[in-house]
């Protein structure tokens, strides 16, 4: 019999809580999984079940640990939660469910502990520890889900038919989960999910990109794209990524496969980077390649501004997957419409205007966007791959020193729109772009320096031109600063 040292202070208090009310208490689902695994829960979330009413539990768990502990209650759900310490501790009464195929709401009575785990997802998170002073830290294990853990393998309990046609999303948790713990799938387990795959349609976009987010930011996310692909979901739920894939051939020249190629830069970014949006920049940089493809006998294969088309899809790709449209999807779309302008600089003879406009179109974002471009080299061929890396670190260096120089990242032009229009008199409109544009352009080109008095002088000079008077001209230039 398996026993486990269960040494937070918590759960004793927990158990003489339930000794207490005469009732049986389980440590279940993630928390065991992790514990078994020795993997670190960033989230420490604990998820207990309980025979009987979980909610009056953790009010008297909470009341126990002390004062000022408030309890979140779920009464739909038949749930509560609260904080202690780290932790995230949630209670749940065992129920037995069953499902009607027509509607997602599935029927719920209170049930046994047996129950409980019979209606989990996968053997290794139906695994239950005993918290009763009669079976303190005894494992309960009905479906094998220790050896499951052992042979790092996803199983569901039940027959995987009826536990993915009751909840379709299990077959995204299945593949999740796959990537997360590097874990396979079991092929009866897998054969289902190909059959069930249908199905996910009846599932929120929200759950679903719950899951893929979670794929997103796993060591190795490719891992769950290739299972989502082999499944048969992938084309179900981002079709315009399955789109990426394949080779077509002409005349026997064929491209890339965009799909395996984004899916290595994913992987690549995230050696790298935490940062969730920048892993999306990652997988969508070439989203646009099958809608911009063209052949020429001349040049063969082209994708011609697919990064611009790119960043126009991106919208409607989060839209759809309810994924939020707001700065961090700007930032996406950014990287992407930037992704092949370092590449561009690495070419010889590159004026120090064209690093300056990378610098004020990137902004901060600059060294996200090296990062990608870095990560976007999957050349088999080595001496390719070291002529691209020692490129891009003389772009680097060149984005430092102008950089240095020019202060341009982050920079606003010194006359502001609102400045043209009190100089000239006018209403806003068409000429204050202009001369705006013009003031930048100049500064970006280098041909004025940025500062206040010298953009003041051509703006003066743009506006004559464009047939326009100061309306009062004798103040001091150089008290406007
Ligand atoms: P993590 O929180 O690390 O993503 P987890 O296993 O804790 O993993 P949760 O989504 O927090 O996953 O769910 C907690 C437990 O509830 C799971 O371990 C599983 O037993 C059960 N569970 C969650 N969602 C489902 C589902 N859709 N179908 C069946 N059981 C589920
Ligand atoms: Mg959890």
């Amino acid at each position: 019999m398996m026993k486990f040292c269960l040494k937070d202070k918590v759960f004793e208090k927990i158990s003489s809580v339930l000794d207490m009310e005469g009732t049986e208490g389980y440590l279940i689902g993630g928390f065991v999984r992790d514990f078994l695994l020795g993997r670190d829960n960033p989230q420490k979330d604990i998820d207990i079940v309980v025979k009987g009413s979980g909610i009056k539990i953790a009010g008297k768990v909470a009341r126990s640990l002390g004062k000022g502990i408030k309890v979140s209650v779920y009464r739909n759900f038949g749930t509560a939660m609260f904080r202690y310490d780290d932790y995230n501790i949630e209670f749940v009464g065992a129920r037995k469910e069953s499902y009607n195929r027509d509607s997602r709401k599935p029927v719920v009575e209170d049930g046994t502990l047996e129950d409980d785990q019979k209606r989990r997802d996968f053997t290794i998170n139906a695994l239950a520890i005993g918290l009763n002073s009669s079976n303190w830290g005894r494992l309960i294990d009905p479906f094998g889900g220790l050896e499951d853990l052992k042979n790092r393998i996803i199983r569901t309990p039940l027959d995987p038919d009826r536990t993915f046609d009751d909840d379709p999303l299990r077959m995204m948790r299945a593949i999740r989960f796959a990537t997360q713990l590097d874990f396979t799938i079991e092929k009866q387990t897998f054969e289902s999910i190909i059959r069930n795959r249908e199905r996910i349609k009846i599932v929120s976009a929200e759950r679903i990109t719950g899951e893929i987010n979670k794929i997103m930011m796993a060591e190795k996310p490719s891992t769950g794209f290739k299972l989502l692909d082999k499944s048969g979901l992938l084309s179900i739920i981002f079709p315009e990524l399955a789109n990426l894939k394949g080779v077509e051939m002409i005349e026997g020249r064929g491209h890339k496969d965009n799909f395996y190629h984004s899916l290595e830069v994913l992987d690549n970014i995230s050696r790298h980077s935490d940062n969730l949006w920048l892993r999306w920049a990652a997988l969508l940089h070439d989203i646009a390649k099958p809608v911009t493809k063209k052949y020429s006998e001349k040049t063969g294969w082209s994708f011609h501004n697919h990064e611009f088309i790119g960043a126009k899809m991106v919208p409607a790709i989060f839209r759809r997957m309810k994924l939020p449209l707001n700065e961090n999807m700007k930032y996406v779309q950014k990287l992407i419409d930037l992704h092949l302008r370092p590449v561009d600089l690495s070419k010889e003879n590159v004026t120090d205007s064209a690093i300056r406009r990378l610098l004020y179109e990137a902004g901060n974002d600059i060294d996200d966007l090296m990062m990608l471009c870095e990560a976007d080299i999957t050349s088999k061929n080595r001496e390719k791959r070291i002529r691209h890396l020692a490129n891009f670190r003389y772009v680097r260096q060149k984005l430092a020193e102008i950089e240095e120089k020019d202060a341009i990242r982050n920079f606003q032009p010194p006359i502001s729109g609102d400045e043209i229009i009190a100089t000239f008199g006018i209403k806003p409109g068409r000429e204050v772009g202009i001369i705006k544009n013009f003031i930048k352009d100049a500064i970006l080109d280098g041909i004025i320096p940025n500062d206040f008095n010298a953009a003041k002088e051509l703006m003066l000079k743009k506006g004559r031109e464009l047939g326009l008077q100061p309306v009062n001209d004798t103040r001091e230039v150089s008290d406007q600063e």
